[in-house]
């Protein structure tokens, strides 16, 4: 027997649902549907200031009156940090993680003019790279909140011990069918942060783990999580995770061609239906057609 395709859609509850996301729940269930796979749920909530649980309620019910159907259990990032924490042993094992304790400010304000990673965030110059074991030592018996980042040099060089080829992904079409190689570069974000201040674990290191995980093979999402496929890529390999399929959908952009955000408030899926929309208006505003 084939083993069934797994897709999974996986919002962050910190905020409302809007036209976006829908788009995106929606691209990922009917893919789902049309091959006949298993659609989950993830709810990405490790950042416990931002998210709540009455966004996740709200999300939840968005998402059910839209005509969705997942699998039960869900599965909340927040009930499994200790996961996460196995994945950073392995990378802290194999010597590829340091801490950082320098702040926001402090890292824009040593960056090079100019060199931000993909997501417009100045890009790390390398501050606390070269601590020494003591002053790491006392600055966290200290007290002081510290970050892990990953040193891209040596990572990427670990990476091709283990996968002598060229990183790369595969993006497929769902329309033709056609899966297209694409040159992953994770380089470009430079020595990204794998463990956060705040949380022991990062969005880039909990969605490769849990993706393994759940054994999904199929990861549908909207291009602004285009260039986080690289970094991805990099994680898989070190930590051999499976290479899951990608897709990366179009988004949605409101009437001056802004990508759809928070901001809109009118887009909500919660205003949506408060002003009288029925899920098959929602579909023809997100551009799709029905299934
Ligand atoms: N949680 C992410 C978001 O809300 C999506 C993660 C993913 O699909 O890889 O944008």
């Amino acid at each position: 027997m084939t083993k069934r395709p797994v897709f999974r859609f996986a919002p962050s509850p910190n905020g409302a649902l809007h036209l976006g996301h829908a788009l995106s729940a929606l691209v990922t269930h009917d893919m789902a549907r049309k091959m006949d796979g298993r659609f989950l749920l993830r709810v990405e909530d490790i950042d416990m200031e931002r998210c709540r649980p009455e966004y996740e309620a709200q999300m939840l019910d968005d998402l059910a009156w839209l005509g969705l159907t997942w699998e039960e259990p869900v599965r909340r990032q927040s009930e499994h940090f200790e996961t996460y924490a196995q994945a950073l042993g392995k990378l802290e094992a194999l010597d590829l993680l340091y801490p950082c304790f320098a702040s926001r400010k402090e890292i824009a304000a040593h960056a090079d003019a100019g060199q931000n990673d993909p997501d417009g965030a100045p890009l790390y110059p390398g501050l606390h790279k070269g601590l020494s074991s003591d002053e790491n030592s006392a600055r966290k018996s200290a007290g002081e909140a510290f970050a892990l980042r990953i040193d891209m040099d040596k990572a990427l060089q670990a990476a091709r011990a283990i996968y002598p080829e060229t990183l790369t992904f595969r993006e497929l079409d769902p329309v033709s069918g056609q899966v297209k190689t694409i040159p992953a570069n994770p380089a470009r974000w430079g020595d990204a942060v794998i463990a956060r201040k705040d949380v022991p674990t990062s969005y880039h290191l909990s969605v490769v783990v849990d993706d393994a995980l759940q054994g999904v093979t199929h990861v549908t999402r909207g291009q602004d999580l285009y260039a986080a496929t690289d970094i991805h890529r990099l994680l898989q390999v070190l930590l051999a995770l499976p290479e899951p399929l990608y897709h990366h959908h179009a988004l949605l952009s409101d009437e001056t061609g802004r990508k759809l955000s928070k901001s809109h408030k009118d887009k909500a899926l919660a205003s949506l239906r408060a002003g009288g929309a029925a899920p098959q208006d929602v579909r023809a505003m997100a551009g799709l057609a029905m299934p």
